[in-house]
């Protein structure tokens, strides 16, 4: 393209590197993020009555009316934060999606938006596509918590938005009450947005809360809130997802969306309406997923890796300097080749390619999945 690019720093990203070399060499997909265990029967069937009940046409630009009423209803359950329906919630083709909408809905050429590192890789590339610019703060490197002195140095008067992400992609790790409360601190009265990544608000271990923005009213009034049924439901192929965000907010989302998706599919939005007040369904997700996280740790006691701890999310991190001192990506790249073990290096959630010898585990598979990894990555 006459050598100009929007994103000229950017490749394919790792999870389609990754994935694309699992099944070059028949590996094993530790890598992307994806149950391959079966989603509920009864979800199935609920979408595909929607069908046969001809629900096939455009829905309503901001989403059916009744899936936005009964997420109101489970916020409201969890969360303890009254939304209206009508105003408040736009349903999104996916979590990523929502992420991009709400960015592009605020920022203007030059704002800065600060971004924890490691990062979930779209959110630098959903910044700078908007002419605004990333301020990289390094989580800290022992537990992956937020170095809240760090964030004061990084607030500017361009801060323009913090974007947040709890359970963590990739490290597992949780923010606590304390970090909200430090987050409300730093933001209120300054007119700095929350973007809130909290598609993984239902895999949260060892019994603590999520504790999602809108819990904190205050955090609330400056929030995009992003999720995604495909984290709930274990159909990430579906990619329907959502935005909480108050009135005024939603309605510059809602003309970002408005001119993109503009609506999303119909029959899973309708199938899902009438499954979301089956709590059990969500409240269930944190200990089928801390079993496996659990099991995984227990396997890989007898491996060379050396785990660090995950409280939440898919993923688990670990280190493997007891088996190799090569770059992080050459490492998954030939654990995948030569071990049959398909992983994602942790560099890649680094604008600099920060390398820490660091890999990224996914745990939500069948346990078969998972013997057939630990097996190998046991022999190592
Ligand atoms: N945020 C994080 C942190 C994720 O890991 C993912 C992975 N899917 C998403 C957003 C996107 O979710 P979706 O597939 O609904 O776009
Ligand atoms: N969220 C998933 C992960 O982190 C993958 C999403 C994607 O492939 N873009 O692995």
């Amino acid at each position: 393209m006459n050598g100009y690019s929007r994103l000229p720093r950017v490749g394919t990203n790792i999870f389609t590197i990754m994935s694309g070399l699992a099944t070059e060499f028949n590996a094993i997909n530790l890598g992307q993020g994806l149950p391959d265990f079966p989603m509920e029967a009864g979800l199935i069937e609920a979408v595909s009555k929607a069908m046969r009940d001809g629900f096939n046409q455009y829905a309503p630009m901001p989403g059916w009316m009744p899936l936005r009423e009964a997420i109101a209803q489970k916020i409201q359950g969890l969360y303890g934060f009254a939304l209206n329906p009508g105003t408040d919630i736009t349903i999104t083709p996916g979590g990523t999606y929502a992420i991009y909408t709400a960015l592009t809905a605020i920022l203007e050429p030059g704002d800065e938006v600060i971004v924890f590192e490691p990062s979930y890789d779209s959110y630098v590339p959903n910044i700078e596509i908007n002419y605004a610019k990333a301020v990289l703060v390094p989580l800290n490197t022992e537990d992956y918590s937020i170095p809240w002195d760090l964030v004061d140095k990084a607030i500017g008067p361009r801060t323009k938005a913090i974007v947040i992400n709890s359970p963590h992609n990739p490290t597992g790790a949780v923010l606590s009450a304390a970090d909200m409360q430090e987050l409300e601190k730093r933001v209120s009265g300054k007119g700095i947005y929350i973007v809130s990544d909290e598609v993984y608000e239902h895999l949260v271990f060892d019994g603590a809360r999520h504790e999602s923005v809108l819990r904190y009213p205050g955090l609330a009034a400056r929030s995009f809130a992003c999720y995604s049924f495909g984290k709930v439901y274990n159909c990430t192929g579906w990619k329907l997802g959502y935005c909480v965000a108050p009135p005024e907010l939603s309605a510059e989302f809602r003309k970002v969306h408005q001119f993109n998706a503009f609506s999303c599919n119909t029959p899973v939005q309708v199938g899902l309406a009438g499954f979301l007040s089956n709590r059990d369904a969500y409240l269930g997700l944190s200990s089928l997923m801390q079993s496996k996280r659990d099991y995984f740790i227990r396997g890989m006691a007898a491996s060379r890796f050396s785990l660090k701890p995950s409280r939440g999310s898919y993923f688990i991190c670990g280190t493997y300097e007891r088996i190799s001192d090569e770059a992080d990506k050459d490492f998954a790249v030939r654990l995948t080749r030569e071990a049959g073990v398909a992983t994602i290096p942790v560099s890649a959630f680094y604008q600099d390619g920060t390398d820490h010898q660091v890999l990224r585990f996914c745990f939500s598979k069948k346990e078969e999945t998972l013997d057939q990894a630990l097996e190998r990555l046991c022999r190592l």
